[in-house]
């Protein structure tokens, strides 16, 4: 077994962790920045999408939208940190972005056009979330994410394939380092964990085996809309994305939008948690290319209490059942979901929208999504198509089933330190973000409370 120490060790190269090490680079302290998955030109050179391990984690293959919005979405930051803490993080990391490449350009500004939306609007029972947004779009992500990979690698140590088996803690509670997968032993004065939603399994594990307190989130289970781009036009050309919710009347659920991509492409996606990975669907638009679609997310949120409460392990198994039937992602129109029939190879090519994941499978969601999530989406696509005539046409494609898992995270005080001394957890493996701006966010908490803890010389184990 071999040794090394160093000040601090950072998990996982998304850009929670990135963002971490940007925040602390100016101390010049000897930290090491582990990834299990490769670096940005070898993820590149292997040619192959893997869309969540590696420098930039899921956020090098995203579609780069910063939502540069002071609200929560989808996970509840603001319970961790406090409300100015978030509003001022969030400016913070949006000028990081834009330091290191991400576009000026702002949607959801223009105030005129947004009064009109929000008229359009008060004639439903939608409700609109309006923040700014920054596209980066995908391929420029990378530019960027290697940036700031050329600047740290400056400054600290980076080692891919990597990948940390065991989080290594003393008696007095206090983390000691950590174990590399094959046995090595590195020892460190804190450790940051990000290991994003593909770590989650692993980091949900190590919580358990630590005795630590879990937070239980809900999960979310839906399809991917796709339509002629014209159809949302009028909206994402002032918002470039609408975060669009609604409580459906039958179940009294929460139904919403999520990451809409303009002209945009819809990808396959392997998701999973403890040892169940299944391939669920997401979308992104590209910085030169585009497609005659929008898509986007519409995802019914539930959670669990009594007898049964492993909401991920649920959406896991309703997913699989998508992946069971077509072999992965299953394509359906919404004129033959209503119709009561498969969608099959000719039925989707006399469409009049083309799908722009051409892997996709015709067939029936009926027998993947249960009753519920399937009223509620129809339900939410009808008040949709008030807003945007069009959305709840024959030829509409819906791909399923998409899945959001939010990890089971360990309990963590207001600076995201866990109960272990030194132990800090961020980024969407940690349950406390859920996309690019948020994951940054709560990197840039934990910089600036390890770095006041190393000014104060509070680190020492
Ligand atoms: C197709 C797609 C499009 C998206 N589009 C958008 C978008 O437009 N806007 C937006 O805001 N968000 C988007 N997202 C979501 C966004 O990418 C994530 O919210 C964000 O990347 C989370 O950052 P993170 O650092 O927490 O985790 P990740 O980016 O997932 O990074 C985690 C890293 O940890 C590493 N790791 C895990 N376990 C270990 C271990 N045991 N040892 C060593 N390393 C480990 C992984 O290899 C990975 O590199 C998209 C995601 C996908 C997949």
């Amino acid at each position: 077994m071999s040794f090394k120490k160093y000040d601090g060790v950072i998990v996982g190269t998304g850009p929670a962790g990135i963002f971490t090490a940007l925040e602390l680079v100016k101390s010049n302290q000897k930290i090491l920045l582990l990834d299990k998955g490769k670096s940005l030109e070898d993820r590149v050179k292997q040619g192959v999408r893997d869309v969540g391990s590696g420098w930039g984690g899921s956020g090098a293959y995203s579609d780069g939208k910063l939502n540069i919005s002071t609200t929560a979405i989808g996970v509840k930051i603001t319970d961790y940190l406090k409300e100015e803490d978030f509003v001022r993080l969030v400016l913070k990391a949006d000028q990081i972005w834009v330091k290191y490449g991400a576009p000026k350009k702002l949607y959801g500004t223009d105030q005129r056009k947004i009064a009109m939306i929000e008229k359009a609007l008060k004639k439903t029972r939608l409700e609109i979330k309006i923040s700014p947004i920054r596209h980066i779009g995908t391929g420029r992500t990378f530019e960027v994410l290697e940036k700031m990979y050329d600047h740290l690698r400056q400054n600290m140590e980076i080692k891919f394939e990597a990948e940390v088996e065991e989080i290594l803690v003393d008696e007095q509670k206090k983390v000691r380092g950590v174990r590399l997968r094959g046995e090595k032993e590195i020892l460190a004065s804190w450790v940051v964990v990000a290991p994003g939603r593909c770590g989650s399994g692993w980091f949900t594990g190590e919580v358990e085996k630590m005795g630590l307190k879990k937070i239980i989130h809900p999960v979310e289970i839906g399809v991917r809309v796709e339509v002629p781009a014209k159809v949302m036009k009028k909206v994402t050309d002032v918002l470039y994305e609408a975060k669009i919710s609604y409580r459906t009347k039958t179940f009294d659920d929460f139904v919403r939008t999520f990451c809409m991509c303009p002209n945009g492409f819809v990808t396959d996606e392997v998701v999973g948690v403890n040892g169940h990975p299944v391939i669920s669907v997401n979308g992104h638009t590209f910085s030169d290319r585009k497609s005659n679609n929008t898509n986007f997310a519409l995802l019914v949120k539930n959670s669990f209490t009594q007898p049964f409460n492993q909401p991920n392990l649920y959406g896991s198994y309703v997913t699989g059942l998508a992946n069971l039937l077509s072999g992965g992602v299953l394509v359906q129109r919404l004129g033959d979901l209503l119709a009561g029939r498969r969608s099959t190879v000719e039925r989707i090519k006399s469409g009049q929208v083309k799908p722009s994941l051409n892997t996709a499978v015709p067939g029936d969601l009926a027998f993947s999504l249960p009753y519920r999530h399937l009223s509620n989406l129809l339900e939410m696509l009808k008040e949709m198509d008030k807003l945007a005539p069009g959305i709840f046409s024959f030829d509409t494609l819906l791909y399923g089933n998409e899945v959001k898992f939010f990890s089971a995270g360990p309990s963590l005080s207001p600076c995201l330190e866990t109960e272990i001394k030194n132990l800090f957890a961020c980024g969407d493996g940690a349950g406390v973000s859920a996309n690019l701006l948020h994951a940054a966010v709560t990197g840039l908490r934990v910089g600036e409370e390890i770095n006041k803890r190393f000014y104060e010389k509070n680190l020492e184990t």
